[in-house]
Parts: structure tokens; C-alpha cells; sequence
């Protein structure tokens, strides 16, 4: 068993690690002020500039693959590229990708869809969750029916990352009610230009999603993905993309809150003492640094299985469910070290307190990754003895 980064793996880290410090991280007090004056934290074009920086040295499309000019890497160093972004929380990432699902495009639709996606000329956005249905996505009530070669389609979407600035979304549709996800939806491939409207809303963190209202909306049936009513397997292809990338992201974040935890335990004087002094102040930096070492492991693990092309779901839920949950421990007790300047707004701590938390919901909340855990191992599909058996 050998737990260390190959010279290669430890090459890219490091470019990453670097990258991160010398490029992200002085942006963080600007990033900041304009949130607070309710901007956008990276503005598009510094994004663009940052990634054509980050090109320029290979980094581009990290699990794009080679024949679209991305660098194809395993799961295991997108990981570790994903938790060195973590460790800021500016909103950065790599430029050259495209949804997973995309890549199930015909020809045609690979021209109009998938390269501009790569190229970053058009935005996507996924749309699954209603307001009735989130957790239970078997319940979509969004409709399209056939009308001559289109399909008409009415419904509402809510929560879609991305949904106010995208050109076009890959929206979930019923198109059989009484087959409903058994074969009974489809995705479609929908310009902004075919009519469907946008509504931005507010949040406690910087990721605005949107709600989309689709009435009447009518779309050619060469803008279905894949076949009509096959829908439902390809959203979950595209929720269990990466589900080991949340995680790999929030112990990103972790690392470097512990980092401060640790300097403003040093340095802040209480009763005649630093406070690292005190055990009460120990223990909380001696159980997130455990805790940060359990998730690097479990988050390394899940990767490890889908480079293997080994059924990594169970892996992914166990990384997935202990990451929100830890992370939101974990900044928690670092703000509790920072007394009353982890309330404030002058330290990034309240920032990570609000956005971490976004993680025990999206992509399946806490209890909907319980429920999988349990249900794997109550119907034998998943051991507690792990891998390895
Ligand atoms: C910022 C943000 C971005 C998002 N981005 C997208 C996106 O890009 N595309 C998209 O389609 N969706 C997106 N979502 C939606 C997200 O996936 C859902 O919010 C999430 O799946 C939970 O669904 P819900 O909000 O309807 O909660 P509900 O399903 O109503 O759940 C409410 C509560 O009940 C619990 N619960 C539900 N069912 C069970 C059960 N069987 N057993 C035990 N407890 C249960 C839940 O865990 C939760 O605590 C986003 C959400 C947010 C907040």
C-alpha cells in the first residue's frame, strides 16, 4: 500500500499550490469588498484571464479529454488540484470544461454545444430540481410534449447554478407520465434565444443560483441528448460526475482554516497566555486536524475507485456526507477561535462559515446520502469492512 504522490503527481500539485499563491490569493481582500458591495467576487473577465494565465502552462480542461485539447487527469489528481483551489475561497477554477453528459451529444449537437462549452464561448446550465421536487427527482413535473417534429415544454425550475447567466440549459422533462424516470423522461438542449426566462435568487453564499420558467417553450427534437426518455439516467450520470470533488474542494478549505486557527491561537493573549495554551483550544485544533485527515483519505479513496472503474458511488457518498459535515465542524470551531473577529466581516471566516454550508445540501443532502449508505448496506451492495473486504 503506498500512499505517496508519484514525481509527476507531485509536480502538478505543486504547480497548483503555487499557482493558487501567487495568483488567487492576493486577490481575496478585493474578492471580498465587492461581494460585500454585491458584486460579482470574480468578475468574468478576470476569470478568463486567470484561466488563459493557468493555459498558457497546461493547465486547461483538468479532466477534459486529450482529444478536445483537455489533459484527461484521473480522478485521484483532480482531487488534489480541487482541494489546492479549495484553500481560497475565491471563486477560480480551471477553464476547458464541459458537463460530463455533453459528451453524449450527436455530431451536430457537438459543434453547437459541447466545443463552444469547452472553448468557454457559451455557458450551460443543469436544470433537474422543481419547487416540488429536490431530494425526490423522480417527481418532476416539467412537461414536453410533441407537436410535429418539436417539443413544447412548460415547467419551472429552481436552484440552477448558473441558470441567470447561461446560454443554453440541459433541462429535464416528462415526456411519458405514466413511465415517469423509468423511461419516461427526456433531456433537452435549450437556447436562451427558444424563450425560457430567468429569475436570479438570493442566498447565503456567493453561488446565486436561478429559478427558469418554461411556458410554451418549443425546441426542435434534434435538441434532444441522447434518446426521448433516457433522460433520467443521464441527470444522474451528471449528479454522480464528481461527487468526491465537494469534498476534495471543502478539505481545500479546512487546511488553510486550520492554518489560521492555529496562527490566532499563537498570537492571541488571553489572561496572561496565548490561548493555544488552553486545552479547550486544543482539542479543537487536535480534532480538525484528525478530522482533516480522514477526509483527505476518504476523499483520495473515492477517486482512487473511479480511476479504477470500480463502482465508486458508496465511496462517493461516504466522502460526500463526511465532508459537509466535518467541514461545517470544522469552520465552526475556527471561528469560535477567533473570538469576536470570526463574527466579523474583516476576516474571510464568515464567508467560508456560509458557503460551506452549502454543502450538506446540494448534490444530495446529508440525509439523502445517509439514506444511500444505509440502503447499500442493508441490501449487501456495500460492506462495512470497506474495499477491502
Ligand atoms: C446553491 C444551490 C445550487 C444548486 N444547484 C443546482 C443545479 O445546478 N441544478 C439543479 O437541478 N439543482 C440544484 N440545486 C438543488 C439541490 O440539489 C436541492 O436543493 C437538493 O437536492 C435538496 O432538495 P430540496 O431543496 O428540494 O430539499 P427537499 O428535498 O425538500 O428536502 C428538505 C429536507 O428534507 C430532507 N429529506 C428529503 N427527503 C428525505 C428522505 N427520504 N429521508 C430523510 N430526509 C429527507 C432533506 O435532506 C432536507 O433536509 C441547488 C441548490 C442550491 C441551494
Amino acid at each position: 500500500m503506498d500512499f505517496s504522490l508519484s514525481p509527476e503527481e507531485r509536480e502538478v500539485r505543486d504547480w497548483v499550490r503555487t499557482f493558487v499563491r501567487k495568483e488567487i490569493m492576493p486577490l481575496e481582500a478585493e474578492v471580498l469588498r465587492r461581494e460585500r458591495a454585491n458584486q460579482p467576487g470574480l468578475p468574468v473577465d478576470e476569470l478568463k484571464a486567470l484561466q488563459l494565465k493557468a493555459k498558457d502552462s497546461g493547465f486547461w480542461g483538468v479532466q477534459t479529454p486529450q482529444e478536445y485539447g483537455g489533459m484527461g487527469l484521473s480522478a485521484v489528481m483532480t482531487a488534489l488540484l480541487e482541494a489546492e483551489l479549495g484553500r481560497s475561497f475565491v471563486p477560480f477554477r480551471f477553464g476547458g470544461a464541459a458537463d460530463n453528459i455533453l459528451y453524449h451529444a450527436n455530431d451536430e449537437q457537438k459543434q453547437r454545444y459541447l466545443l463552444p462549452t469547452i472553448s468557454g464561448e457559451r455557458k450551460s446550465c443543469f436544470a433537474i430540481t422543481e419547487p416540488g421536487a429536490g431530494s425526490d427527482a423522480k417527481a418532476i413535473r416539467t412537461s414536453a410534449r410533441q407537436d410535429g417534429a418539436d417539443w413544447i415544454i412548460n415547467g419551472e425550475k429552481t436552484f440552477i447554478t448558473g441558470g441567470h447567466e447561461a446560454d443554453f440549459t440541459m433541462v429535464f422533462a416528462v415526456t411519458d407520465k405514466e413511465k415517469g424516470a423509468n423511461g419516461g423522461v427526456t433531456c433537452f438542449l435549450v437556447d436562451r434565444e427558444a424563450g425560457w426566462k430567468s429569475e436570479p435568487i438570493d442566498t447565503m453564499g456567493q453561488w446565486g443560483p436561478a429559478a427558469l420558467v418554461f411556458e410554451d417553450v418549443r425546441v426542435p427534437r434534434e435538441n434532444i441528448l441522447g434518446e426521448v426518455g433516457r433522460g433520467f439516467e443521464l441527470a444522474m450520470q451528471w449528479i454522480g460526475r464528481g461527487r468526491y470533488l465537494l469534498p476534495a474542494r471543502a478539505l481545500g478549505a479546512c487546511e488553510r482554516l486550520v492554518g489560521m486557527a492555529i496562527e490566532q491561537a499563537n498570537t492571541r493573549v488571553t489572561f496572561g497566555k496565548p490561548i493555544a495554551d488552553y486545552q479547550a483550544i486544543q482539542w479543537m485544533i487536535a480534532d480538525s486536524a484528525v478530522e482533516i485527515e480522514a477526509l483527505r483519505w476518504l476523499v483520495l479513496h473515492a477517486a482512487w475507485l473511479v480511476d479504477s472503474g470500480a463502482d465508486s458511488r458508496h465511496a462517493q457518498s461516504v466522502a460526500k456526507l463526511f465532508g459537509g459535515v466535518k467541514a461545517n465542524e470544522i469552520v465552526d470551531r475556527v471561528l469560535q477561535i477567533h473570538g469576536g473577529m470570526g463574527y466579523t466581516r474583516e476576516l474571510p471566516v464568515e464567508r467560508w462559515y456560509r458557503e460551506l454550508r452549502l454543502l450538506r445540501i446540494y448534490e444530495g443532502t446529508d440525509e439523502i446520502q445517509r439514506r444511500t449508505i444505509a440502503r447499500n448496506l442493508l441490501k449487501g451492495h456495500a460492506s462495512v469492512s470497506g474495499t477491502l473486504g
